[in-house]
């Protein structure tokens, strides 16, 4: 049988993004042996991806800004339906996590005062997004790579090896997690160059996995998002959040074709950028909700004025949460007034100078020039929807980020946890969620593997098991085509679970999975073990499967739209809806969606908002409950 290298650690983390290297860091000095794990080379994550910046309510460039108006903006974006309790912790230590990172060497771009600068992004009421150019990822998890090997040092002095307390396995795939009863024992996974497969022993397990973009024809995502993380807890008896909630980013490109999907940042509309329609109109400016009316600009004067006055004009409507934006977009192309590729248009060029330009958007400016040959200082992008982050995920206690369900020992943070951004995330509040709860998440774990005593054992058959599931796609030999496999199910879930939903299509998004079902327990791969796409792939469409059926299974129940669910068949946001979590778990026949309540609102926090705002959500009971001076 198999030789299969084993290793014995206190906290492996999977994942490498920023909230998987937050973790590790905390884990560590808690004084815990930590390994990482992740599928591309240490540093590749999307983490390093993201450009805007790091939401954090630090006040430098508005100095009304405090932690309570974040809060605010985050219920507002995620339209309630967020859990209050992780609004509550990110908003207040995000900026504490911001300054953590400059003790590791981070240097964010400065205020003419010397501060931390801050930018604007849609849905947030003042300049809060840290940023490094247009490259804050990058930053982000250079610092922290270089905190790590900072510690590696520290740990060669003191214990005589570089990896006595941090070891990173790159190139690495995680399939099961290992259990002994309800308790995490370890991971189990394969090297990516060698196909050797590999053991980690753990009591304690973080998911840093990221998302689930992958199941998706367009998207902003790479190919490592097949939800593997989602779909491992899952696996092991953990619950899944809200699964319907996914957002569209309403600035991807359209063209050329290959590069469909990649994201335009949305700094482009927070420096000045405006969205046009082919008559050459600024269109938001009809696609300003009710809930939203009293913060917005209702004419392009006043919106232009914002930029230099924010505290005496309303921001444009071009910077309204996500969500909205991209239903107009949706809307102005179905009305035929798109872009020549089927877009919209995106134009810079006409409102600020190309030196400007180049200056705050070095990297679109050279996306668009190697990627499609528009010079964005001179001419309008085109731009469309494109799926971005699932705001669902593994549930979480919010303190310490330990995972729901009926499994200990298992902690998620990042963009694989779920209920922080309700039904709908605000640009710049995953890099700070990454923070805070890969923290949380990394200290979660290291007290927990400190108190448990004896550690759970990995079962020599569970081992096994693994190894012949992980082998399965090389015994098929009249099996299905992996890519071709995972192309079907893209369009399915582009087609039938997108932007915009309804019943019928979902019913038979959900019919067209349970076919594809039981051809991905049939994918074949071919070659050998080193190095080869097929294989990997036909593991991971088991993930992929999982969350698809997941994100359509929820969003057939939820018969309302919020944020990131959009129902034509149920338009409006519906109080009692938002009252109902929706999670999912696996049994022997499939994925089950149940309803669960939302956790209540404490008074001091909805004391933060006005009455007439809190109606436009909350039943009548609620608000009577909350009058009367309840919970
Ligand atoms: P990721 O950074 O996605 O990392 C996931 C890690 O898990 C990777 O290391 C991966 O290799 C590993 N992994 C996955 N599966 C396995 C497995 N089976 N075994 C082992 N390892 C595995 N957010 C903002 O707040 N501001 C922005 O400006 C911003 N811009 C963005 C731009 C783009 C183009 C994209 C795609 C996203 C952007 N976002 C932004 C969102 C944000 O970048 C992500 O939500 C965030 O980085 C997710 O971080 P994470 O740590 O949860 O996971």
């Amino acid at each position: 049988s198999e030789e299969i290298e084993r290793l014995s650690y206190d906290v492996v983390v999977v994942g490498a993004g920023g909230a998987g290297l937050s973790a590790a860091i905390a884990a560590r000095q808690a004084g815990k042996r930590v390994a990482i794990v992740c599928k591309s080379l240490f540093g590749k994550a999307h983490t390093v991806m993201a450009e805007g910046g790091a939401a954090a309510a630090m006040g430098n460039v508005n100095p009304n800004d405090n932690w309570e108006v974040h809060f605010r903006d985050t219920m507002r974006g995620g339209k309630f339906l967020n859990h209050w309790r992780m609004a509550e912790v990110h908003a207040k230590e995000a900026p504490d996590r911001i300054w953590e990172l400059e003790t590791y060497g981070a240097l964010f771009d400065r205020t003419p005062e010397g501060k931390i600068s801050q930018r604007n992004f849609g849905g947030h009421e003042y300049p809060r997004l840290a940023h490094v150019g247009d490259r804050t990822g990058l930053e982000l998890i250079r610092t922290m790579q270089q905190k790590i090997v900072s510690l590696q040092q520290e740990d060669k002095r003191d214990h005589g090896s570089y990896e006595s307390h941090i070891r990173v396995f790159a190139e690495a795939t995680i399939t099961r997690l290992l259990t002994d009863g309800n308790k995490i024992a370890g991971v189990f996974g394969y090297q990516r160059k060698t196909g050797e497969f590999f053991c980690l022993d753990a009591p304690a397990v973080v998911l840093a996995a990221g998302g689930i973009g992958k199941s998706f024809k367009v998207t902003s995502n790479s190919w490592e998002y097949t939800g593997d993380g989602h779909a491992m807890a899952l696996l092991a008896g953990a619950t899944l959040i809200n699964m319907e909630c996914i957002q569209f980013h309403p600035t991807g490109m359209v063209w050329p074709p290959s590069v469909r999907g990649i994201l335009v940042t949305e700094s482009v509309r927070g420096d000045g950028g405006v969205l046009k329609n082919s008559e050459g109109k600024r269109f938001m400016f009809n696609y300003v909700p009710e809930v939203f009316k009293k913060q917005y600009a209702t004419t392009e004067e006043e919106g232009d004025r914002w930029y230099e006055d924010p505290d005496n004009n309303r921001r444009p409507p071009e910077l309204l949460p996500r969500d909205e934006v991209a239903r107009a977009i949706n809307s102005e192309i179905k009305a035929g007034r798109g872009s020549p590729h089927g877009g919209i248009f995106l134009d810079i060029a006409s409102r600020r100078t190309p030196e400007y330009i180049r200056k705050r958007l070095p990297s679109m400016y050279h996306q668009f020039k190697e990627l499609a040959d528009v010079d964005i200082t001179a001419e309008p992008m085109e731009i469309g929807p494109t799926c971005h982050y699932v705001m669902g995920g593994v549930e979480v206690d919010p303190d310490s980020a330990a995972a729901r369900g009926s499994i200990e020992g298992l902690f998620a943070a990042g963009e694989v946890s779920g209920g922080m951004h309700g039904s709908n995330r605000l640009g710049g509040n995953s890099l700070s969620d990454l923070l805070v709860f890969g923290r949380r998440a990394g200290v979660g774990a290291a007290e927990y593997a400190t108190k448990i005593g004896e550690r759970p054992k990995v079962a020599q058959s569970d081992v096994d098991e693994a190894v012949t599931e992980a082998l399965a796609p090389f015994t098929r030999d009249s099996g299905e085509n992996p890519f071709a496999l995972q192309a079907e199910l893209q369009q399915n879930m582009n087609d039938l679970v997108g932007l915009i939903r309804t019943a019928d299509e979902l019913e038979q998004a959900i019919k067209r999975l349970q076919e594809l079902a039981a051809r991905v327990h049939n994918a074949a791969a071919t070659g050998g073990r080193a190095y080869n796409p097929s294989w990997h792939l036909a593991l991971d469409l088991r993930n992929m499967l999982l969350v698809s059926e997941c994100a359509a299974k929820a969003a057939l129940m939820r018969q309302e739209s919020r944020g990131g669910h959009t129902r034509d068949d149920f338009p409006k946001m519906d109080p009692v809806w938002r009252k109902v979590n929706l999670i999912c778990k696996l049994d022997e026949s499939g994925v089950q969606v149940v309803k669960q309540d939302i956790p209540e609102i404490p008074t001091r926090l909805l004391d933060l908002f006005e009455i007439d705002e809190l109606h436009k959500y909350m039943t009548d009971e609620e608000l009577t409950r909350h009058r009367d001076g309840g919970s």
